[in-house]
Order: C-alpha cells, then sequence, then structure tokens
C-alpha cells in the first residue's frame, strides 16, 4: 500500500504552562501542508509473526526505533493483530525541522493499518496519541487548533489561506531544545485574532498575529535564520516565523505571483 504523508506548520504556538509530568502546554493553530510530503510503501504479511521492518531513503532510525515501528506495534496491539509490516520511507520533510515529519509518518502507518484491518473505535487516537504529541493531528490532517500538549484538536472551517513558502535550513534542531529554552518576551497576541483576520481573509492583518514562542531562542541562536528572514521579507513577504521548534522557517505571500518570484531570489542566493 502507498500513502503519502503530509507536513504541517504552526501558525500560531503560545506556550501556556507546564503539566506536572514535565510536558508544556500548549495553544497552537496547525496548517498541514501537502508540499513537502513524505512517501510509504507498507506491505503487510498475515503470517502471525509480527516482525515490523522500516528502513528509507535518509539515515533515519530503522525498524523498532523509528515513529513508524512504534507506531505500528502501537495500532497492532491495539487492533489485536500481529501481521508482519515493512515499511520503506521516502522522505520529503526535512528531519527535526519543525515539521512534524516523523509524526506524519506514525500517523500514515496507523491510518494503512486500519484500512486494512479495521478502524479502532477512537480512531486510532490512543495509539497516535503514543507515538508522539503531534500524531492524532495527521490522522485527520485538516487545519485545527491544538491544546493539551497539542493533542486535543479542534478543527477550524472557513479560513482564508494566504500563499505560504517553505524556506527549510541545513541543521536540525531538537524539540526538547526548544523546549528549554523558551524565552519570555511578553507577546500578547491572541489566536482569536489570528483567527478574525484568516477568516476575514486579511492577509496583512494575520501576518501580524504569527506568533511562536518556541521563537525568540531560535532567533538568538542561529543569525542565519534572521538573515534569511530579511531576504524573504525584501522578496515581498507579509512576515517570516519558525514553525515549531525550528529552523524551518515559513513565509506569507499576499499572493501566488510575489511567492514565486520570493521562490526564484531564495535558490538564486542560495546557488551563491
Ligand atoms: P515535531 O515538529 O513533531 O516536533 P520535527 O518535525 O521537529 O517534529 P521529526 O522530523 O519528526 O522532527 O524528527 C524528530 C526525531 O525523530 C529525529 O531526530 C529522528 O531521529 C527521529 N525519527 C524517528 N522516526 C522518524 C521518522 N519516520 N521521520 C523523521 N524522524 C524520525
Amino acid at each position: 500500500m502507498k500513502i503519502a504523508a503530509p507536513s504541517k506548520i504552526n501558525l500560531y504556538l503560545r506556550v501556556c504552562g507546564t503539566l506536572p509530568n514535565g510536558y508544556h502546554e500548549i495553544e497552537t493553530l496547525f496548517l498541514p501542508l501537502s508540499d513537502p510530503c513524505d512517501e510509504l510503501d507498507i506491505e503487510f504479511t498475515e503470517d502471525g509473526r509480527g516482525e515490523i521492518s522500516v528502513s528509507s531513503d535518509l539515515p533515519l532510525p530503522r525498524d523498532g526505533d523509528n515513529l513508524c515501528g512504534r507506531a505500528a506495534r502501537a495500532v497492532c496491539s491495539a487492533l489485536g493483530i500481529t501481521p508482519s509490516i515493512r515499511i520503506f520511507i521516502r522522505k520529503r520533510i526535512p528531519v527535526a525541522a519543525g515539521m512534524g515529519g516523523g509524526s506524519s509518518d506514525a500517523a500514515a502507518v496507523i491510518l494503512a493499518t486500519q484500512k486494512r484491518y479495521g478502524t479502532l473505535p477512537d480512531g486510532g487516537h490512543a495509539a497516535a496519541l503514543s507515538c508522539g504529541a503531534d500524531v492524532p493531528l495527521f490522522l485527520h490532517p485538516v487545519p485545527s487548533i491544538g491544546r493539551g500538549v497539542g493533542d486535543r484538536l479542534e478543527p477550524v472551517e472557513g479560513l482564508h489561506l494566504p500563499p505560504v513558502l517553505i524556506c527549510p535550513m541545513r541543521f536540525p534542531v531538537s524539540t526538547p531544545w526548544g523546549y528549554r529554552h523558551i524565552k519570555q518576551t511578553g507577546d500578547s497576541r491572541t489566536l482569536n485574532d489570528l483567527l478574525s483576520a484568516l477568516k476575514a481573509g486579511n492577509f496583512t492583518e494575520a501576518s501580524t498575529f504569527l506568533r511562536n514562542d518556541l521563537a525568540p531562542a531560535l532567533w538568538d541562536k542561529f543569525p542565519i535564520l534572521q538573515i534569511r528572514r530579511q531576504q524573504l521579507l525584501n522578496a515581498g513577504a507579509l512576515e517570516v516565523q519558525i514553525t515549531g521548534s525550528g529552523p524551518t522557517l515559513y513565509a506569507l505571500f499576499p499572493d501566488e505571483k510575489t511567492k514565486e518570484s520570493a521562490r526564484r531570489a531564495l535558490a538564486e542566493i542560495e546557488a551563491g
């Protein structure tokens, strides 16, 4: 079975506090993207041996150490089945980049396994959450508010979305690093303000409400992010923000034409 695993950006990410288990409570607006997306080949064999193998065209953790392996075990255990599953990931989503790639791959395995063997009463939510806070989003990848650790999801309808350009970096940032280095900045922008602007289709106003409480530490630590941000603004971006725990940047544009000319301008700068 072939299945695509979309990526995501966070148009808003407010850290509300720390939970007793050490996790952070957040309020976020997830925007799933079909580009970039990973492509998974998943092969099921009903031999009752429960052997799970995971490989990729990029050097990623293999088998049970890959989030896909964990997801396969979690969903099979919930379904009470023991097929052998072979998974191959064509990795297109930048790794450790704040785009949810591992989470999306895990959700793709849960969806594919349910398609083959039957849907769980909770749609696979518990199996997904056992693999990571961002995994449940990808079971139903539509623009959604995430609360709790990001797993209490509320789909949002009626948003007008501006053209978005993704600007990946060549270095990874681990999610725990991001959460260890949160800086208090007194940012008071609310999710409601952002949602109202997007519902009205006012992209200029929406771009003033992009917020990410994990971003200030990243802007400080990695000056290249500031440089890229400025290049994107010079190329016509309304605003540039970091997604999740970074370091990927995304830029909002007023229209497709400006976005495409910015894409070309950045490619030229990168080519040197
Ligand atoms: P998020 O935005 O959900 O916090 P991320 O996009 O920043 O995550 P991922 O690309 O999901 O980060 O990778 C995080 C770590 O998980 C990597 O360091 C990688 O070693 C490990 N990992 C395990 N399985 C996968 C997978 N299928 N794809 C990518 N990374 C994986």
